[in-house]
């Protein structure tokens, strides 16, 4: 099978240097020639269909017109192309993926810790005892209970069989640690332990070549044609030309708000300033759209700052690194917090230390366990010692205030017992050796507010009632994690709904 030819997921720095081409370039599958062939039919080249003519309107309705789709899906990061494959398995074929970027996979490329997910083939083998309520009882909790009880225990139920799909389409998540939030082993990683966007959208990519579902690249849907209060399709704009595609259902899958600035602080003035995770195309289009076509937006104000950014280059360290043995130190050496809190405490906790920052501080185990180290390191992020005294010199920190430290946080660690801040998980004592660390600090990361839904995926208007025609996965819909989402159940999220979508979908149109 011809692999699908997505530079920049291969490698998350160099997909960061992708997002800034500006140069037009078409993406198909491998069975896609129908969208490259429409290219040149088309009025407006920028947008792929299954060929035929261009539409010259721009209200829709042009009956002759060979630009509708039974389903258009906005978005080809985890929850647009899980929707796609889903509603295609489901024998919805006439159906096209938007991207206004000119490369695939949004911020889930970024995707670092793992897939949440309980009661799965994987953690059975590995002798694993999870369950699927407890699993949504700490996502209600992590949540501080605001998250939808029914969306969540939709997703926690739902999550062994996304596993399960994934494996299917040749996507292994079975290397299982924990983040913050979490009592059991549930975060599902690549079997090398690596970054799981990077293994997740080139799978997911390659699922969507294989089959031949048209991806219109450089292609921004800017608003959604509503008829009689029901959505009918969607106005796009490529190369400075608009279009209206027509589609039974639109999905949008569109994800979050953290690369637009202004949206950020309409939201959450107090976090004016601070660096995002996101990537450039993370600009919260999908929520005014909805919002324009009827749908209620829910607590948008919950906007996730992640304690692990690193600052000049905007890096999320992976959570995974906490969660197997790293310590968060302040610029005097000392712990002071529990590394394995909650990300709203754990950044709290950090902004109130001297300067606003931590050190996020690692042994080699630590180092060999997590594939994304080795790309930390090789962009200049780890400094390293020899020894404590050494790590300490590099970072200037005092020596014996940090080897204190490590001594205190191993003496606690090797009884096995809760530490002074209360950490009982993720506690593996440092060896003797090699020690690094990476400056952390706050920065803005996921939306956890949006588009309000069911649990089939409808968009909901300020009544409860469905949008006809509208659909919304992913970090665009809102709701499911409330005040603070647990690390890897984003994952979770975009799988479980955006598989959900597309069987929803499909299923409505049979
Ligand atoms: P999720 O995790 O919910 O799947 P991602 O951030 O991974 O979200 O992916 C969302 C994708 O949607 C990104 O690739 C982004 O560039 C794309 N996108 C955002 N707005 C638009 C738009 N108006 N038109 C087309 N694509 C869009």
């Amino acid at each position: 099978m011809e692999k699908f030819d997505n530079n920049r997921t291969k490698d998350a720095w160099s997909a960061r240097a992708a997002h800034r081409l500006t140069r037009r370039s078409f993406v198909a599958g491998a069975g896609a020639m129908g969208a490259l062939a429409a290219l040149g039919s088309f009025g407006l080249a920028g947008c792929a269909s299954k060929g035929g003519t261009a539409s010259s309107g721009s209200n829709g309705t042009d009956a002759e017109a060979d630009d509708s789709f039974d389903a258009v899906i906005v978005g080809t990061g985890g929850a647009g192309l899980s929707a796609a494959i889903a509603a295609y398995d489901k024998g919805l074929v006439n159906i096209v993926l938007l991207e206004k970027m000119g490369v695939n996979g949004g911020n889930t490329n970024y995707a670092s810790s793992g897939m949440n997910a309980s009661e799965t083939i994987f953690q059975a083998e590995q002798g694993i005892q999870d369950d699927s309520s407890l699993f949504a009882q700490e996502t209600l909790d992590g949540g501080h209970n605001t998250g939808d009880p029914e969306l969540v225990r939709f997703m926690c139920n739902n999550s062994a069989a996304a596993i399960e799909w994934l494996d299917g389409l040749g996507i292994k998540l079975d290397n299982i640690t924990m983040t913050g939030g979490m009592s059991v082993k549930r975060c599902h990683r690549p079997t090398d332990g690596s970054a799981v966007g990077l293994t997740l959208v080139p799978g997911l990519l390659d699922a969507v070549s294989e089959r031949g579902i048209p991806i219109a690249m450089n292609c921004e849907a800017k608003e959604l044609v509503v008829d009689g209060g029901a959505v009918t399709g969607v106005k796009v704009e490529a190369d400075g030309e608009e279009q209206t595609l027509r589609a039974k259902a639109v999905i949008l899958a569109t994800g979050g708000l953290g690369a637009n600035a202004q949206m950020v602080t309409k939201y959450r003035p107090d976090l004016e300033g601070y660096v995002t995770t996101n990537q450039p195309g993370a600009t919260g289009d999908g929520y005014t759209m909805a919002e324009r076509a009827g749908a209620e937006l829910v607590q948008m104000d919950q906007i996730q700052i992640h304690p692990t950014v690193e600052q000049k280059t905007s890096t999320l360290i992976a959570e995974g690194v906490r969660g197997s043995g790293a310590i968060l130190v302040n610029s005097k050496g000392k712990r002071f917090f529990n590394e394995m809190s909650t990300r709203d405490k754990v950044s709290a906790a950090e902004l109130e230390q001297p300067g606003g920052f931590a050190w996020c501080v690692f042994d080699q185990q630590v180092y060999d366990a997590n594939k994304a180290i080795a790309k930390y390191d090789k962009s200049g992020l780890v400094k390293k010692g020899a020894n404590a005294a050494e790590l300490a010199a590099a970072i200037e920190v005092d020596p014996a205030a940090l080897q204190d430290t490590v001594n205190a946080y191993n003496a606690v660690s090797a009884n096995g017992e809760a530490d002074e801040f209360g950490r009982t998980e993720g506690c593996i004592a440092f060896a003797d050796g090699a020690m690094y660390a990476i400056k952390v600090a706050p920065g803005i990361h996921h939306e956890m507010g949006g588009i309000r839904i069911n649990a089939k995926n409808q968009a909901l208007d300020a009544s409860g009632a469905p949008i006809p025609g509208l659909y919304a996965a992913g970090e665009v819909t809102g709701g499911i994690h409330g005040d603070n989402r647990i690390g890897g159940n984003a994952v979770c999220d975009i799988e479980v709904f955006g598989k959900n979508v597309g069987e929803a979908v499909a299923e409505a149109l049979a």
